[in-house]
């Protein structure tokens, strides 16, 4: 087949759509989570064309659907082995199925990562979330935790101030990890509260997030459990690009995302090409997703013209 597509998000889907009107014939496998990342948040409201908002599942098989009117074709399936060293390049499925692919454009996405308290799973969609672009509005003064002391959860943190009556920062360490600057907004904000060395224990509330029970200084003698009543509760402990799979053919920065060439979803192995939040770790937002998932099928139909 001329083009592989990796992976059913934004990016995937945008990918497959150009490609498709390129006659390239695309064949998209969609991976474990059918709609990629934006599946977890409640609804779209950034995503240029939609005034009212949309809600996630709508959007993706809207964009489904469209890559599908121009002829791709979908593979339930999760890759679990790619060969780049052929041509052409191969692609296995966790069944064990073969697929040969003369360009293949990945857009696996990258995974918030969570603590991997029992809570989050059990309040997902309920008050917990991985995104305050995404998630924040529905928090209007009210009030919300963010976890983490980087520039990710300082960024969140400001932002949901800016909607919230109140945020607290959940940080595990005496310090935060963030840039000076963002260090300074957060410090000064007095919307923000930032409970140093503190570790969450688990949320409470029924049915939506009403509280968090958290330790303070845990192990030491003075190790305390404290609750915060909150609304909503922010993750914002980083995100790993979902890139393993691919570390012997691909360069990747140290945190795991796929370096490209520029400004284009080029990587090291022609034929291969890298869109969306795996080669993304500035914006991660959909609609860039989506655009650099048009670059990506633009620079498989160049590469199979010119050769
Ligand atoms: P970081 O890895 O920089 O920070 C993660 C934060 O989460 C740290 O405070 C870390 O604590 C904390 N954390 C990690 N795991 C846990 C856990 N299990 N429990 C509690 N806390 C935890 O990730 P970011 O997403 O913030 O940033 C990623 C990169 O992107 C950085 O290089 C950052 O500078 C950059 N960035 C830049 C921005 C900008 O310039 N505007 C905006 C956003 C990101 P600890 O410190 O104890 O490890």
């Amino acid at each position: 087949m001329d083009c592989l597509i990796i992976g059913s998000g934004p990016a995937g889907y945008t990918a497959a759509i150009y490609a498709a009107r390129a006659n390239l014939s695309p064949v998209l496998i969609d991976g474990p989570q059918v709609g990629g990342q934006l599946m977890i948040t409640t609804e779209v409201e950034n995503f240029p064309g939609y005034p009212d908002g949309v809600a996630p599942f709508q959007m993706m098989d809207d964009l489904r659907r469209q890559a599908e009117r121009f002829g791709t074709q979908f593979v339930e399936g999760v890759v679990t082995k790619v060969d780049f060293s052929t041509t052409p390049k191969k692609v296995w499925l966790e069944d064990g199925k073969e697929m040969d692919a003369e360009t293949v454009i990945i857009a696996t996405g990258a995974s918030a990562k969570f603590l991997g308290i029992p809570s989050e799973e059990e309040y997902k969609g309920r008050g917990v979330s991985a995104c305050a672009t995404c998630d924040g509005f529905f928090y209007r003064n009210k009030t919300v935790a963010v976890v983490g002391g980087g520039d990710t959860a300082c960024e969140e943190a400001s932002y949901l101030a800016g909607l919230c009556k109140k945020v607290y920062m959940i940080v595990r360490k005496p310090y935060l990890r963030a840039s000076e600057i963002m260090q300074q907004r957060v410090l000064t904000n007095p919307k923000i509260e930032v409970l140093f060395e503190h570790n969450t224990l688990c949320l409470t509330g029924e049915p939506k997030v009403k509280g968090a029970d958290l330790i303070y200084k845990k192990g030491t003698p003075e190790e305390e459990i404290r609750h915060i009543e909150i609304d909503g509760f922010f993750l914002a402990i980083g995100h790993k690009p979902n890139t393993d799979l691919f570390a012997d053919y691909l360069d990747r920065d140290d945190e795991g995302y796929i370096k490209v060439q520029g400004d284009s979803p080029r990587t090291n192995i022609a034929g291969v090409f890298a869109a969306g939040d795996c080669a993304d770790p500035h914006y991660r937002q959909a609609v860039v997703a989506a655009a650099s998932g048009c670059k990506a099928a633009i620079e498989a139909d160049r590469y199979l013209k010119a050769r």
